[in-house]
């Protein structure tokens, strides 16, 4: 027997924008994209896990949401007349993360998901309503911390941050549940047969018990990719969800373009690590980067472009249309591609450094990491723009902040403005020509060594805990040999690609190479990747857009 307890408790003021009721004329739109449908009391037009579910609009009668957890079930909301089902997995197509029954005989208008995307892209009016709602809410179930997943872990796992971050930053809600803290842990464990040892464990739907998933488990596991046709030859795809990735997806897919984005983490790159970007245009009291790559995503699926959680391990660059492998061994077949993979953080130079990722070491400070470390000595290694955004954001929490640099100031290497509130940040103490020599600890970082090359002095300090943030390498491993690449790695493109490398390449046209052109004809690349870019958001964003309108002259060639 299902057994409710409660509604969804709101955290926002903003109810009639999270559960709108609409206007007769908006119904008699709505209602010429999709059908009457007659339910009865207790009927379930939706259960846990459908993928592509339709989406309703109550006429008349009443639809529950429900969330399943083995026999027990807990009540989110209930739409009434004039109310409309779903959330972002209504938009992406994914798993259905809860249950709709119907509690009172009526009629609703049903509209399946192809038909559902088409009614947001032609009624400007009806796709604000649907898509502020469709965000609204899901703010609400992370916030709630209601979703289709309970995630147990520990603050000392490494893989239990690994996790709560690609659930965080792909925006998926979860219940967690502490090891060391949660008084109701054991049942929980009991009840699933798990042992304290096998922590993380991620139960999905209530059914499937993950022990220390990947992150491509988990995504199987929530159906990330279960709704996207692998088969189907797409116009154009994208690698890598960072800022020049959703850029290119949202205008490709608005363009026309059949997209298909390729993200081995989740959306956002390295933006999405980003605590406060400020100096991107148009946000003057700044945007988290997982604020912007959330928003960016819900635009780019808006236009019909797909995203498939995987990670790109090879280009064949002999074939047509180009095939693209995928790790898991799955082909995707595209006449076009745009090389959006980015970069990634330098590792610091210390043979035990694998045992304190992610406990003690990380490479991002977001409100997961930061609140690990509140009240607690923190260091940042690196110069640059990030190291001073993570320095500044950590400094509201911590006890104090140490910035680690090798060169003798930040004027080479920080935006003015960072630098200045460094100086009047008390709790941020700058240690210039300073670098890390050793890191100690077990399970956990406990202490860290550092040294000065001026005073060749080294100190001992108990931290546990260092954001390493120190310059990036390009991901352009898995590209072995396609693309002539620059002496660091990073591909070329346009004007940059000399006679020589053309000549190398066989590069087979009359025309050069266009503007993000590589020396292969119709693959791009774009943004942090691409030799000579920018590396800024604003950059990555522009260039993800720009190189749109050379996709569409190779496709027309
Ligand atoms: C902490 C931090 C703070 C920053 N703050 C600012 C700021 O305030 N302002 C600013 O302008 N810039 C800032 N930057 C720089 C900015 O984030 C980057 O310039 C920008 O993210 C580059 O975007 P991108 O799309 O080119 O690449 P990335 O952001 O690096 O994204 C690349 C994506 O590709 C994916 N990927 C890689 N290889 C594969 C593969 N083989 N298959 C599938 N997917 C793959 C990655 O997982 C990643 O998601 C910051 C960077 C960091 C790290």
């Amino acid at each position: 027997m299902s057994n409710i307890r409660r509604g969804l408790p709101l955290t926002s003021s903003r109810t009639e924008k999270i559960f709108p009721v609409l206007t007769p004329a908006q119904i008699n739109r709505i209602k010429a994209h999709g059908h009457i449908r007659e339910v009865q009391s207790g009927e379930l037009v939706v259960e846990q896990g459908d993928i592509n579910i339709p989406f309703f609009v109550v006429i008349t009668g009443e639809l529950e949401i429900v969330r399943p957890f083995g026999a027990q079930e807990t009540l989110v909301t209930i739409h009434g007349p004039g109310q409309f089902t779903g959330e972002v997995n209504t938009l992406s197509g994914r798993r259905s993360m809860f249950r709709v029954r119907v509690t009172k005989t009526g009629k609703v208008i049903e509209l399946d998901h192809q038909k559902m995307l088409g009614l947001i892209q032609t009624d400007t009016e009806l796709s604000d309503i649907l898509m502020r709602a469709f965000i609204l809410r899901r703010v609400e179930l992370i916030t709630a911390g209601v979703g289709d997943i309970v995630l147990i872990g520990s603050a000392y796992s490494a893989d239990t941050l690994r996790i709560k971050e690609f659930l965080m930053r792909n925006g998926h809600p979860y219940s967690y549940v502490d090891l060391e803290r949660d008084p109701d842990v054991q049942n929980l464990l009991d009840s699933f047969q798990i042992s304290a040892n096998e922590i993380p464990v991620l139960i999905c739907r209530g059914q499937l018990v993950l022990r220390n998933p990947s992150n491509q488990q988990t995504a199987d596991c929530l159906g990330f990719n279960e709704s996207i046709d692998q088969t189907q030859l797409r116009d154009l795809v994208v690698i890598g969800a960072g800022p020049s990735g959703l850029a290119a997806a949202v205008y490709g897919a608005s363009e026309g373009l059949d997209v298909l984005v390729l993200e081995t983490g989740s959306p956002g790159g390295q933006a999405g690590s980003s605590s406060r970007i400020e100096n991107y245009l148009g946000f003057p009291t700044s945007i988290s980067g997982q604020e912007l790559a959330a928003r960016a995503f819900n635009q780019a699926q808006k236009f019909g472009a797909h995203m498939l959680v995987a990670k790109a391990s090879r280009l064949v660059c002999d074939e047509r249309p180009f095939v693209i492998e995928l790790e898991n061994g799955a082909r995707i077949s595209t006449r076009t591609v745009m090389i959006a993979t980015g970069a990634q953080y330098r590792k610091l130079p210390m043979e035990n450094l694998s045992r304190f990722e992610g406990a003690g070491v990380y490479y991002g400070a977001t409100f997961v990491e930061a609140q690990l470390c509140g009240g607690e000595e923190v260091v940042v290694v690196g110069g640059g723009n990030s190291a001073g955004q993570a320095a500044v954001f950590l400094a509201q929490n911590a006890k104090r902040v140490h910035i680690l640099v090798r060169s003798a100031g930040l004027t080479a290497s920080m935006s003015r403005y960072l630098i200045r509130r460094i100086e009047n940040t008390p709790t941020i103490i700058l240690r210039t020509q300073t670098e890390i020599v050793t890191l100690e600890g077990d399970d956990h970082l406990e202490s860290v060594y550092w040294r000065n090359s001026q005073t060749g002095q080294t100190e001992k300090h108990e931290i546990s805990h260092v954001f390493v943030m120190t310059g990036a390498d390009p991901n352009t491993r898995w590209l072995d040999g396609c693309i002539i690449l620059d002496d660091k790695g990073f591909i070329k493109t346009g004007s940059d690609l000399l006679p020589d490398n053309l000549s190398t390449s066989g590069w087979p046209l009359m025309r050069q190479p266009y503007l993000l052109e590589t020396s292969l004809p119709g693959v791009f690349a774009v943004g942090d990747v691409r030799s000579g870019s920018v590396k800024r958001v604003a950059s990555a964003v522009g260039e993800g857009s720009i190189a749109i309108s050379f996709v569409h002259r190779v496709l027309q060639e």
